[in-house]
């Protein structure tokens, strides 16, 4: 019966021995704080994303990424930043903490991606930025984004916290704006425990964003402490502490060598989650667009009531009773009191994200996933959805 299976932990990172034996390595070493191993983590994500290690710099979080981003861009105080709603709340928070507007702009229904036609509707004379987010790994349209933000001289900073693996015609997400922000948080493709990292087309603005990320200093600990002796450093701007630890490199090394294994394991449970899923009423996500690659961060599935026969909450309390963990990425940005108080914003302003909102569901699709856990999944939503066994 259910209840005897293990519980199935929505997002659950895979983590090896590796990340074991790297971490202790870490801890032996007796530097635990940004140091040498955030270095060889640098080095090793510019060389995934074929940019120089002088166009990358990690810190703590995606938030932290696009805070700094925000920041390091220039804007004027109260300049207008077009989004998405259907995305995390960091992405709007980071906005509103560089004293900046957020401005909403709905999906596409097919692909969730903000949708450039209501990007180009949004502007108005106060606009300075574009952050697109790659939902679910799917790369937005970046010729048409940034066509749009040529045009209008607009900064674009891409929210890449589900699009690590994500290229759009050959070309990485996170490298056709200003800068692209990338999270390696707990449930992420790519885990730090919390950490992230600034991508940007240059070396200058990203040594900026590096200073800001540690108090505006002009050095960092390695480089004032570390083995070539004490250095003096100035303070150079009034900046955050969101500085990496060698501790979470220690974890994202090993990581980010098994990127590629990890996404071809996802890619094979998506494709058995697709066939397993052909025949029931739920909507499935759009299959990736031509000559473009899609990080196969999120399955989501659509439970329209009028459809299934159940509600999309009753759905996620069921899947929950059979022991399976499920997200929802995610309720509108406007479905939040906050946004409602602090801009007027009603959810039925941008219908579509209102919509995917209410009836989406993520299944679990990490890389540690057995077989035998894929099929649980797959039986228990057939059973919920009163299919028969595939
Ligand atoms: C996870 C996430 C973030 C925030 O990432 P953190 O590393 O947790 O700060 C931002 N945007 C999106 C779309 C996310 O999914």
């Amino acid at each position: 019966m259910a209840e005897h299976d293990p519980y199935i932990v929505f997002g659950a990172p895979s983590i090896g021995e590796e990340e074991i034996a790297e971490v202790t390595a870490c801890m032996r070493s007796g530097w635990l704080g940004t140091g040498p191993r955030v270095a060889r983590f640098e080095e090793a994500f510019a060389a995934y994303r074929q940019a120089g290690a002088d166009r990358v710099a990690a810190v703590n979080s995606c938030t932290a990424a696009l805070h700094v981003s925000m920041v390091a861009a220039g804007l004027e105080p109260g300049a207008e930043v077009i989004t998405t709603p259907l995305t995390f709340c960091a992405t709007v928070n980071a906005i509103e903490h560089a004293g900046l507007r957020p401005v909403l702009a709905d999906v596409d229904p097919h692909t969730q991606n903000i949708d450039p036609d209501a990007i180009k509707a949004a502007i108005t004379p106060r606009t300075r930025a574009i952050v697109p987010v790659h939902f679910a790994g799917r790369p937005c349209a970046m010729d048409r984004i940034m066509a749009i933000a040529c045009a209008h001289d607009l900064v674009v900073i891409e929210d890449c916290a589900h699009a690590i693996e994500s290229t759009f015609r050959g070309q990485p997400a996170g490298s056709f704006g200003d800068f692209g922000c990338f999270s390696f948080y707990v449930t992420k493709n790519v885990v730090t425990g919390e950490g992230g990292m600034i991508l940007g087309r240059d070396p200058a603005r990203i040594a900026r964003a590096r200073m800001l990320a540690l108090h505006g200093m002009s050095k960092d600990a390695w480089h004032r402490f570390g083995d070539a002796g004490y250095k003096h450093y100035q303070v150079l701007e009034c900046g955050f502490k969101y500085n990496m630890m060698d501790l979470q490199a220690a974890i994202g090394l090993p990581q980010l060598a098994r990127v590629e294994a990890h996404w071809l394991r996802r890619q094979a449970i998506w494709q058995r989650y697709d066939e397993a899923f052909a025949d029931l009423p739920v909507g499935l996500p759009a299959s990736p667009e031509a000559d473009t690659r899609h990080g196969l961060h999120l399955y989501t599935v659509m439970i329209d009531e009028a459809r299934c026969g159940i509600a999309r909450d009753a759905f996620l309390d069921a899947m929950n009773a059979s022991r399976i963990g499920t997200g929802v990425h995610y309720l509108s940005v406007p479905e939040h009191p906050y946004y409602q108080q602090r801009y007027g914003w009603l959810p039925e302003r941008w219908p579509q994200a209102m919509r995917l909102g209410r009836q989406t569901v993520s299944l679990p699709l990490s890389p540690g996933l057995s077989d035998g856990d894929v099929e649980r999944v797959i039986a228990a939503v057939r059973r919920i959805l009163g299919a028969p066994a595939s």
